[in-house]
């Protein structure tokens, strides 16, 4: 089969690979460019060492599957990329996230299949309603469940979101789904204008009044922001790191605000297996909502073009 093989940062090559070997297969329709595949490409992983696969953010059809699996030939399917074990003591702690026992998808979905291993079909594969690429962002939207659910939010809360890429611009998308008043700030312009346009209140930094918002979410990785709006974030409220930062890196925050202002910061990294399950749900319910986040479709070979676009920031999200 074909697939679009990472073989170096900065090198992007279609190439023949063997077929998946598994009893369950499914045909990939579409897969989304994560921000995670977009850094591997561009600076390198430790998870993903070249040659591999990139691409789990991916929904497609059935193609092969055992007896009595519940699926035929020919259904669409989403798969969650993992699953958390349920049992570990992280589990029971309903922070399935980050379970360290997760079961893993083994291989990446830009290419024509992916197999998946009988014992995860119960777990991870959903089924679907109708072909259509918007279910690229069940995963993506289910991690941004993860991130709503640290937050401490009331009926009276007002969000605020940093950043206009595809992970801010799916928060306010779905804050606006759930009727909670939300603004966004953005210093690119045309990024600015994409969030004015679906009606959602889009700003520059700066224009931002301090204690307006009591939900803030950082989906920019650049930590000084965190420190910043920890200032002007409202009493009691909760700012949420929702971008990853890398171990290295420490956030300098003020002391006043986090005592005499109550005001958390949180963090939220994946998602578990019930943000997967919701995001289906809403994503069904609020289609057309959502596909305004896919602003490009690439076919395979041209998958390098597709992410140097996505680095370039002129696409939110990307499907091959
Ligand atoms: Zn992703
Ligand atoms: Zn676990």
């Amino acid at each position: 089969m074909k697939a679009l093989v990472y073989t170096g940062i900065g090198q992007l090559a279609l190439k023949d690979v063997p077929d998946p070997a598994s009893d369950f297969v499914v045909k990939v329709l579409g897969c989304g460019i994560c921000g995670t595949d977009l850094k591997t490409y561009q600076k390198g992983h430790h998870l993903f060492p070249p040659p591999a696969i990139l691409g789990h953010e991916f929904y497609g059809l059935v193609e092969k599957a055992p007896e009595g699996c519940g699926y035929s030939i020919g259904d669409a399917v989403v798969v969650a990329p993992y699953a958390e074990c349920g049992a570990c003591d992280v589990c029971l702690r309903d922070a399935g996230s980050l379970c360290p026992h997760k079961h893993y998808v083994e291989d990446g979905a830009f290419c024509e299949r992916v197999g998946i291993s009988a014992d995860y079909i119960e777990r991870g594969v959903f089924p679907l309603k109708e072909k259509n690429d918007v279910y690229t962002l069940v995963e993506p939207l289910a991690c941004v469940l993860n991130g709503v659910e640290q937050l401490n939010l009331k009926p009276a809360s007002r969000a605020l979101v940093v950043g206009a890429g595809p992970m801010g611009a799916l928060f306010a998308l779905l804050f606006s789904a759930k009727g909670i008043p939300v603004t966004i700030v953005e210093p690119a312009a045309p990024r600015r204008q994409r969030i004015a346009s679906w009606g959602i209140d889009a700003r520059e930094p700066g224009q931002v009044k301090k204690g307006a918002y009591d939900t803030v979410i950082i989906a920019v990785n650049r930590k000084e922001l965190v420190g910043e709006y920890i200032t002007l974030t409202a009493d009691a409220g909760t700012v949420l790191m929702f971008s990853g930062l890398s171990k290295d890196e420490f956030v300098s925050v003020e002391a006043y605000s986090i005592h005499y202002r109550q005001v958390s910061l949180k963090g939220s990294f994946g998602y578990a297996m019930r943000h997967f399950g919701e995001a289906l749900s809403l994503i069904d319910a609020h289609k057309e909502t959502f596909s305004r986040i896919i602003t490009h479709h690439f076919p395979l070979e041209r998958g390098k073009e597709a992410f140097d676009l996505l680095a370039s920031g002129d696409a939110l999200k990307i499907v091959l």
